[in-house]
């Protein structure tokens, strides 16, 4: 069944986000982005940036997310409504995105890029769903105690 491989899937990156914890190898901040992009994936919400939300040519880079449809718009796209997104954000997000849990433990993200990823997926996450699921807060806790 589709479904028992996608929670496979979320309990694989469960054990694995567990374990950076545990470890201390990998930054708290950046798990949990990653882990709000697999939860959305796994709802069904996931996330294209390989493509423009509006018109589907193929992208490699944005700077305007779309507030309605949750994906990234090409330049000659309409872009009210949308929300900003500097170039390092966006392959950051991308590479999230893209790559198993198992990768991106390496990954280096400054502190205006952790921002901007935190607005961008709260902002996603409470519009598809509508009370932000009390999981995804568990980081932030995680991330206030290590930082003491
Ligand atoms: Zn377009």
């Amino acid at each position: 069944m589709e479904s028992d491989e996608v929670n496979k899937d979320l309990f694989r990156d469960l054990v694995s986000a567990f374990y950076f914890i545990k470890n201390d190898v990998m930054d708290i901040e950046i798990l949990a982005r990653a882990f709000e992009l697999r939860i959305l994936k796994a709802t069904g919400y996931e996330l294209n940036f390989s493509q423009c939300v509006k018109c589907r040519k193929k992208i490699s880079m944005s700077n305007n997310i779309d507030s309605i449809l949750y994906g990234p718009i090409c330049k000659e796209c309409e872009k009210l409504n949308s929300i900003y997104i500097s170039n390092p954000t966006y392959n950051t997000l991308k590479f999230l995105n893209n790559f198993g849990m198992d990768k991106i433990n390496r990954i280096i993200v400054s502190q205006s890029s952790k921002l901007e990823l935190y607005k961008i997926l709260s902002f996603i996450i409470s519009q598809n769903y509508t009370r932000k699921p009390k999981s995804l807060e568990m980081f932030n806790y995680l991330r206030e105690y290590n930082d003491q």
